[in-house]
């Protein structure tokens, strides 16, 4: 990639993907300036690129800067348009792109690529596996919004390799080139309507992921939607249907419990671990780039049989006495933590709470009354939780102080053939830096309670 030889390029916003954006636009032998808010005495990744010998302009966004005649800018995602920087680079008519598009540029292997409202993660990490699957060596790299810079690993990438690139709405609003082999389109629903304004900006972000394609390329679209269906002719490849509701058998579809793809029998989805109809759809959606990239039917099955979910996302933690624990720290909202009940068909124990952002809990009592046996509440929201649990008329709920008391609490409640689900419905902000971190502390917490340790001899 010769064209960003002297090119001057302004990187705005740093974080992981601002890092590898810089060092490989820098390598290209590009002219870059970096511009962070953060200032540079606490800046680590600012400090790591000013030794690397790349400008760095940190501790605010002075608009003068683009007064020098960039010719680029790679926004980070996260920074939006309504950003002053960004409006001004946008009257200057500066091209503005993210780093995914710098990302693919670079790319020698082919492009997976898969955006969506939900479901992105775990569906980029099933095809994935797929694809890797009884490879002797792997083949396959995730990428992305997944947390792993795609700049960073396109550079890896060889001939023949595959990078498996989850996108966000936010990194596609900044692609121009960005054509992937195969695009998967999970669902769309109403989310991030702060950012792109409206849904009809959404929805256009993330078509971005087929404007590119050619005849040769593959669109592989969720067909239970009137409006995503619609979706797929916006692509000039071809269209792979999944469908759950066994709405079109032209790709993968769910038929009288079983999985297939154009007509040929896989596998039960009960043959797929991890719990819930969301997840048969991207079971679906990964078995049908997997066939497409000539996976083995017994791959595909090894890997709907073992993989135990997404870590913090109804994450399959261990079996103990007949009860299942799963961990759904991810769930920072009442969304999530919808999903979740809906997942199970076994009685649950519910250990919910977390940072109160002045949610109503109310949409949930339906939810807990038809799915929760017991529950246990904790954090700033414990008692607004215990309030719906009581409308619900749940038989038992009890609130303590941590997780940590919670988890043994909920354990103690339970019964064999249930599910201890920790599904917070709230952010962890209030006892945590994370919710990995809340995740974390549970699968311990679990193990250790669970874990007879036998008497040394
Ligand atoms: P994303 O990467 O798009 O955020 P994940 O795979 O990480 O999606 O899943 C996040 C949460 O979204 C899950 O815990 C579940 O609650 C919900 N979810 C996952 N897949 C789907 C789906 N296909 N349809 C609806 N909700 C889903």
């Amino acid at each position: 990639v010769t064209a960003y030889q002297n090119k001057k390029v302004l990187v705005l916003g740093l974080a992981k993907s601002g890092v590898h954006a810089a060092l490989l636009l820098h390598k290209l032998g590009a002219l870059v300036t970096v511009n962070d808010k953060k200032p540079l005495s606490e800046n680590v990744e600012a400090q790591q690129l000013v030794e690397e010998g790349i400008r760095v302009i940190a501790g605010s966004h002075p608009l003068a800067l683009l007064d020098e005649d960039f010719s680029l800018m790679v926004k980070n995602p996260g920074i939006p348009y309504s950003n002053p920087m960004v409006q001004r680079a946008q009257e200057l008519k500066l091209p503005i792109i993210t780093e995914p598009e710098l990302a693919y540029e670079v790319l020698e292997g082919e492009m997976v690529a898969v955006t969506g409202s939900n479901g992105k993660t775990t569906t980029t990490t099933l095809i994935s596996l797929m694809l890797n699957e009884s490879q002797p060596t792997p083949r396959a790299f995730v990428a992305g919004n997944i947390g792993v810079p795609a700049t960073e690993v396109a550079q890896k990438i060889e001939p023949g390799q595959t990078m498996v690139t989850e996108l966000s709405s936010f990194q596609l609003l900044g692609t121009t080139e960005l054509d992937p082999h195969i695009a998967v389109l999970t669902n769309i629903y109403e989310a991030h309507l702060d950012y792109h304004g409206n849904r009809h900006n959404y929805v256009e972000a993330k078509m971005n992921i087929v404007k590119n394609q050619t005849p040769e390329d593959y669109f592989v679209v969720n067909w239970d939607n009137e409006e995503w269906r619609g979706l797929s002719q916006r692509t000039r490849g071809q269209i792979v249907p999944f469908s759950r509701q066994n709405l079109s058998q032209e790709g993968s579809y769910l038929q009288d419990g079983w999985l297939y793809f154009r007509g040929e029998k896989i596998c039960t989805a009960k043959t797929i671990k991890i719990p819930g109809q969301h997840n048969v759809e991207n079971a679906l959606a990964a078995i049908a780039v997997a066939k497409l990239k000539g996976v083995s039917n017994q791959a595909i099955i090894n890997v709907l049989s073992t993989f135990a979910g997404v870590r913090h996302r109804i994450q399959f933690v261990e079996e103990w006495e007949n009860r299942r624990f799963y961990n759904d720290s991810k769930a920072t909202n009442i969304e999530a933590t919808t999903v979740a009940l809906q997942s199970f068909e076994q009685p649950l124990d519910l250990i919910a709470g977390g940072l109160d952002r002045g949610f109503v809990f109310d949409e949930l009592v339906p939810l807990l009354k038809k799915h929760v046996r017991t529950m246990v509440v904790y954090g700033e929201t414990a008692d607004l939780m215990r309030d719906a649990g009581e409308k619900a008329g749940l038989e038992k709920i009890v609130k303590v102080d941590d997780l940590v008391v919670a988890t043994r609490e909920a354990i103690n409640l339970s019964k064999p053939d249930e599910v201890i689900l920790l599904s917070p419905a709230a952010a962890s902000w209030d006892q945590f830096h994370t919710f990995e971190e809340r995740g974390d502390l549970f699968i311990k917490t679990v193990e250790q309670l669970t874990n007879q340790v036998e008497e040394p001899e």
